[in-house]
């Protein structure tokens, strides 16, 4: 019976740890055929050590470390090495965003074995299974699994997912006292994450989401969700919840049995979601989505553009978004409406545009919230393999005019730029004369409208930043805000495209 050590390695804040789901989901599969433990590095702020620790008391066949991408590379790196360096016989297997994305990446480190591609469930159970069956097992038919073979890099072709209920809820007790991830957001005092959909059926260029499911969604079915979301609220006493589906509105008839759940639970939550999707939602649904205490809903927005939307596959149109921030203002629904400025071509036409599309969206209903990230593609060669020359992007160019040339190997992402790259923080292309407009707007748009998701500012400062404000969004002088950001320095507003809820 194989047994396996799961790492997630630190990627937040400890206030910010929530349930690390894909370890829970990876765990209860493995124990299906085998044993698992988990540490949980967002919770275990030593875990590099007690991984150590935990793998001098007991024997593990495997290690598995869920990769991200972003501020989670340099971390990932550091245990790998540290497993490398005193149990060297131990495989360790990368999965998760970044192995899925990048798995030649990740297999040109010496401390990663195996990658593990999108859905790693079934992946990762056969092939600790084959692991432990010794040298002769074959690996070939492990589909997900990209490997070395005589020093060479093999991709098995990459497997389908599944949603199958496994009847009992996920795992928690293997996180030691589970109530330590119910955290107090705006929307509860105890707030819990929970994943009930799977992928998400757009393909959208940009997005790793569309790179690892490659346009389909799986959704749960109601006695799922209800067993699950029961549990989090009459065990552990959650009281809101905080849903990380990639996409939780799909097709209305599909949808209608998990927000007849969510109106009985009257649990208040948070989701992602797409503006065509709730405008086509019926007058009946909005009745179950209001009596279910839908708080806010997260729209990925991303351009004013028309033709920047169809070029990067989104699905949706600008008037798409200016409706639905005005539908849901009727609704009580608080739109959290992200936008990617600075895109590759026309880049400051298309963000000061962006910048009066907001404002736009700030008459319709002064509540929405907005997130505004960069424009950063991902390479043609990680999107999925359905999508490989679909619509593909310009060539990227550096502001100097040269090709950008994306890392080789895990340490060179963990390079600042390239970890600002990943978070939609920066882009080879802008200027520092652009990088400093956007932050400027942003930090106006801030502090004229500070986040109700920010619980740590007090009601009094966040109305004295608003006020300072006022003029600059007034008559657009976005430029150099010292005062703000001087007052930010002092109150320290929230950012949630950084800190999430
Ligand atoms: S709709 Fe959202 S989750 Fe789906 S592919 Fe597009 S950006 Fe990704």
């Amino acid at each position: 019976m194989p047994h396996t050590l799961l790492i997630n390695p630190t990627i937040t804040s400890r206030s910010s740890a929530r349930f690390p789901l894909s370890l829970l989901h990876l765990s209860a599969a493995l124990d299906r055929s085998g044993s698992s433990r988990i540490i949980d590095g967002n919770v275990d702020r030593d875990f590099i050590s007690d991984t150590l620790q935990a793998m001098a008391h007991e024997r593990f066949d495997a290690v598995g470390v869920s990769v991200m991408g972003g501020p989670q590379v340099a971390p990932a790196i550091a245990v790998s090495r540290a497993i490398r360096e005193h149990h060297p016989d131990v495989t360790i297997i990368w999965g998760g965003y970044f192995p899925t994305l990048y798995p030649d990446v990740a297999l040109s480190a010496p401390y990663v074995d195996y990658a593990v591609r999108a859905q790693g469930d079934h992946t990762l159970r056969e092939l600790v299974g084959a692991l432990e069956q010794g040298s002769g097992a074959s690996l070939e038919h492990i589909a997900g699994l990209s490997w070395k073979k005589d020093g060479h890099i093999v991709h098995n072709p990459s497997r389908g997912f599944t949603h199958a209920d496994p009847g009992v809820v996920l795992p928690y007790d293997k996180l030691g006292d589970p109530r330590r991830y119910l955290a107090r957001t705006f929307l509860g005092r105890r707030t819990a994450a929970h994943q009930a959909a799977i992928g998400c059926r757009y393909h959208c260029t940009f997005c790793g989401v569309a790179a690892m499911f490659g346009g389909a969604t799986l959704l749960p079915t109601a006695a799922r969700l209800e067993r699950e979301l029961g549990y989090l609220k009459h065990q552990l006493g959650a009281d809101s919840i905080q849903f990380f589906d990639h996409n939780f509105f799909d097709r209305e008839e599909d949808m209608l049995p998990l927000l007849e759940v969510m109106a009985r639970l009257e649990l208040p939550w948070w989701c992602y979601a797409r503006s065509d999707a709730l405008l086509k939602l019926s007058a009946h649904s909005w009745k179950l989505v209001r009596r279910s205490r839908l708080r806010m809903a997260y729209i990925g927005a991303e351009s004013p553009s028309g033709q920047m939307l169809k070029e990067i596959r989104k699905g949706t149109r600008p008037d798409q978004t200016l409706a639905v921030a005005e539908l849901c203002r009727r609704h009580g629904v608080i739109p959290e409406l992200s936008f990617m400025v600075a895109p590759p071509e026309h880049t400051e036409e298309e963000t000061e545009h962006t910048f009066e599309f907001i404002r736009e969206l700030k008459r319709i209903n002064p509540h929405s919230e907005i997130i505004i990230y960069i424009y950063t593609p991902l390479p043609e060669s990680s999107r999925n393999e359905k999508d490989r020359g679909r619509r593909p992007s310009a060539p990227l160019c550096d502001v100097h005019g040269e090709p950008v040339v994306f890392p080789a190997t895990p340490e060179e992402w963990t390079q600042p730029r390239w970890v600002d790259y990943a978070c939609h923080a920066d882009a080879p292309w802008l200027t520092d004369e652009l990088r400093r407009r956007i932050h400027d707007f942003a930090t106006v748009l801030r502090c004229r409208y500070p986040t109700v998701q920010d619980l740590r500012s007090p009601p009094w400062a966040k109305r004295a930043l608003s006020a300072a404000a006022s003029w600059r969004y007034h008559f657009r002088r976005y430029d150099r805000p010292w005062e703000l950001d001087l007052a930010n320095r002092l109150v320290r507003l929230r950012l949630p495209q950084v800190s999430g809820l």
